[in-house]
Formats: structure tokens, sequence, C-alpha cells
């Protein structure tokens, strides 16, 4: 089997083969630090997460750069309506993203280069640019001769005599030598933040500085370029320009798109005004249910933002922690090795989540996969207390090895650490807050577990009772089986 990805610049899934196997290089265009994100960003920052962890998964040897945009017209426009330093505003919103991504489980990128730090670096591509006759400055701003590079287009699949219709509308800068043609390097305004370069002080454009720094940190080739549909074109279409322009190579061997958050059907976006910030969804449901809502459909398919939607996901990460914690608190500490049977049970669960994972990271395969195990599971605990010993034993090593595997497929969705580590309480928002099973509260609630078996044989049942719902308060819920009670979190 081999993974396939859907390459948007040929659109068609191709079989994944990296440039210097097992390492692969991976750059996702970041946040622009001037607002909170809203969920439409975080679908971007989570799949390209699972992305990634499931690269790891096959083994290969990411190197993943995530960049900050923290020099913008939107940087410069927000910190002069709030009258705050453009760098402090764009500090604030990096410290932002840090945060909500942790609470996301997004891992941190092996590189989390900005772009106010490569400056040099764009310079001498707009400087390689120049030389090729690619860009050329007019009044202190550089621009990209789009007509100059031949294949301008190919990414996007569009016809540069279409585009140029299109342009004619809105020319404003009429220094260009062609409608189509887009700043690389812009003047300084007064006021503006600048830095000094070859056409006097001015800043860099948006475009350039993904390509200075995804070049500058992963080499001129590298294999997957990742972000948000809508940045196809002309994003990436323009840093595809700028490097295969300034270097001959090619510059990304896989583009990887994700669609958007819909709300009622339209596109979630800032300037509609339709949209959730994530921290107001955090406030709102577990961290996992979110990611679990955000990975619940293909990642190139449009998600309908909905309470609706995050229910039913919070219903599934109840019934997969049910099923586990059940099984593993039944379990106990000494759980039983799998035998030839069990291992190939687990096996064979794990390869149909991989060749759903395999076919263009299908998300929702996978998950479909992991929700057969955890009715096998739920079966097979009904044996764990069947009279025969024989019996009974096979149960608890299936059980033990179906446990383990949905361990395993959780992890690449970058699940399991959400379901079972960050505790459970609603906001996910408030790392300090993640409660975890710590040995000293696993030990009190035994004990308060033994004094409500103690009331019971002593007939104080409004006592045992008492106990009982007062756990459930806190999210403890206690579960009788034949060989005994057990508490889960709820
Ligand atoms: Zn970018």
């Amino acid at each position: 089997m081999s993974l396939k990805i859907y390459n948007t610049a040929t659109r068609t899934k191709e079989d994944f083969a990296p440039l210097h196997p097992p390492a692969v290089t991976m750059y996702n265009c970041g946040p622009t630090v001037y607002d909170y994100f809203h969920i439409g960003n975080a679908r971007n920052f989570v799949v390209v997460d699972t992305v990634r962890r499931y690269l790891i998964f096959r083994g290969y040897d990411v190197r993943f750069a995530q960049n900050f945009t923290d020099i913008d017209d939107k940087i410069i426009n927000r910190s002069a309506e709030r009258g705050e330093a453009w760098d402090h505003l764009a500090q604030r919103f990096t410290d932002y993203y840090f945060q909500m991504a942790e609470a996301l489980g997004v891992m941190r990128a092996d590189i989390h280069p900005k772009a106010t730090d490569h400056i040099p670096h764009m310079i001498a591509l707009v400087q390689q640019l120049e030389a090729k006759g690619l860009a050329y400055a007019r009044g202190g701003d550089v621009y990209y001769r789009v007509r100059a590079f031949d294949s301008y287009g190919k990414l996007s699949g569009r016809n540069v005599d279409d585009l140029l219709e299109g342009a004619r509308v809105d020319v404003t800068a009429d220094q260009k030598e062609d409608p189509l043609d887009f700043a690389l390097w812009k003047a300084t305004k007064p006021g503006e933040p600048s830095w000094d370069s070859p056409w006097g002080p001015g800043r860099p454009g948006w475009h350039i500085e993904c390509s200075a720094m995804s070049m500058h940190h992963l080499g001129e080739t590298i294999d997957i370029h990742s972000g948000g549909i809508d940045l196809v074109f002309p994003h990436h279409e323009n840093e595809r320009a700028q490097s295969e322009g300034a270097t001959g190579h090619e510059f990304v061997r896989y583009w990887l798109h994700n669609g958007f958050v819909t709300r009622d059907a339209e596109k979630m976006s800032k300037s509609l005004g339709n949209f959730f910030t994530i921290n107001e969804v955090l406030e709102k449901y577990p961290a996992a249910s979110v990611r679990f809502a955000l990975i619940s459909a293909h990642y190139r398919h449009p998600i309908d933002y909905s309470e609706t939607a995050l229910k039913e996901a919070s219903a599934a990460i109840a019934r997969i922690r049910e099923a586990v914690q059940t099984a593993e608190k039944l379990l106990g500490s000494n759980s039983p090795a799998p035998g030839t049977t069990e291992k190939q049970q687990a096996d064979a669960a794990l390869d149909a989540f991989t060749t759903g994972m395999d076919d263009d990271f299908n998300t929702q395969r996978a998950i479909g996969v992991i929700f057969e195990t955890v009715a096998t599971l739920n079966e097979a605990r009904k044996g764990m207390s069947s009279g025969a010993p024989e019996e009974a034993a096979a149960a608890r090593r299936t059980c033990a090895a179906l446990a383990a595997v949905i361990h395993s497929m959780l992890e690449p969705l970058g699940l399991d650490a959400l379901i079972f580590n960050a505790g459970n309480e609603a906001a996910g928002t408030d790392a300090n807050a993640t409660g975890g099973d710590t040995d000293q509260m696993g030990k009190l609630i035994d004990l308060l577990i033994e004094a409500r078996a103690m009331a019971k044989s002593a007939k104080q049942f409004a006592l045992a009772d008492h106990i009982r719902d007062q756990l459930a308060a806190m999210n403890i819920r206690l579960q009788d089986h034949p060989t005994g009670t057990i508490w889960l979190r709820d």
C-alpha cells in the first residue's frame, strides 16, 4: 500500500514520493497575527497537524515549518486603529496562536519563522528575480513581471489572458507595467514600519515572505506546501512564480489545500461577520470534540459549522472514551499480552485504518474504523465477566489488544491525548485547568468507592447513593460490574 495525496497542481491523487525519503519537508502558510482566529483558520491548523502526525506514524522523518506573517497591511491598519504598536500587536496574537494550537492538540512546528526575521532573505530573492528580468523597480516599489514567467497560472489552472480581464477593472497602481504584476517590495509610507533595501526604505509584499522562508529553512524544492483553498490564487500561484522564477527548480512537489468551514452553507470569514473565534468555540465545547468535528469530514470538502455538528462530535468522543476507559479499568494494572488471534484482530483494524488514511488522508474512513473497533471492544468486554475462566481470559486479551490499537489510531489524528489526558472540563483553553488521572486522585476515588461498598453492606443506601451522586457532580461516574466498581471521567 502506498500513500496517495491529492495534488492541487495536477488535480489528481498521486503516489506520495518525497524527494529524499524518509525525510519529508512541509511548509504551511501560517497566520497573519493581527486578530483572533476563527474556526476556519483552526481547521487548517488541525488538518495540517493531522497530515504531519500521520506522516510520522507512517515512518517519515518530517521537518515542518509554519510561518507567522508579522508585518502586513492588516497588522499596520489594526495597529493604527487600536493605537497599539504593530510589533506588540503581532506578538500578542502570536502568543494567542500558540495557546489555541496547544488547546487543540496541534504540535509546535519544527520551525516557526517570522517574516520580520527574514527581511534580508526576501531582499536577496527580489534581487535574484530582478537579475533574471522577472522583477522591476518603480519609485521605491518592486513588482513581479507576471508575463515573463511562462507557466504563470499553472497551479490554479488560470489563463493569464482571462486574469487580465478581471484585473483591468481595478488597476490602481498605474506605475505597474502590466495590471497582473504584483508587489514584491513596497516603498514605505509615512508612519509605517520600514526596512532599508536597495530600492529605499520599505517592507516586503506578503507573497515573497513565504517563498523566502520556505526556501531558506527547507530548501529550494520541498515535498508538501499547504494552506486553505483560498490561498491557491493568488498567494500560492505567486509563491510558485517567485521561487521557480528565481531558482529554475520545482518549488513544491505536492500542493495540499483544505476546504472551507461554512456557516449555513456560506463561507465563514471575517469580512462576512459570520465567524466564530476558536476561543468562543472552546469555551462551549471540549477541545477533543472541536478537533473531532474539524477532521470528521475529508479535508478537501467543505464542512458546515453548527451546534449539531459539535454536539454529535461530543457524543462520538464520549463513546470512544467510555469504551476504552471501561475496558482499561476492568483490566486493571496487569493487562494481559495479546495472543496470536488478538494480535491479528488488532492488526486488521490498524490495516483498515491505514488504508483509509493512505487514501489522501481520508479521516472519515479512518474514524469509521475506530468506531467499528469500539463496537468490537464493547462486545468483547461483556465476555470479561462471563462464567468460563478460559473465555473470560480470552475476552481480557481481546479487550487489551483492542484498547491499545484504538489508542494507536487516535494518536495520528491528534485525539489520543485530548480524549484521555487533558481532563474533560468544558473549556479547553486553560492548560492549567487540565486534571489528568493523578495517582493521588485515583487513590482518593478508590477510597470513596470502598466507603460506598461498606455503606452498601451496612445497608446505608442513602450514604452509598450520596457518595455516587457527589462524585457524578464532579464528572466522576461510577460503574458497577460483577468484578467490582470502576470509575470513569465524563
Ligand atoms: Zn504563505
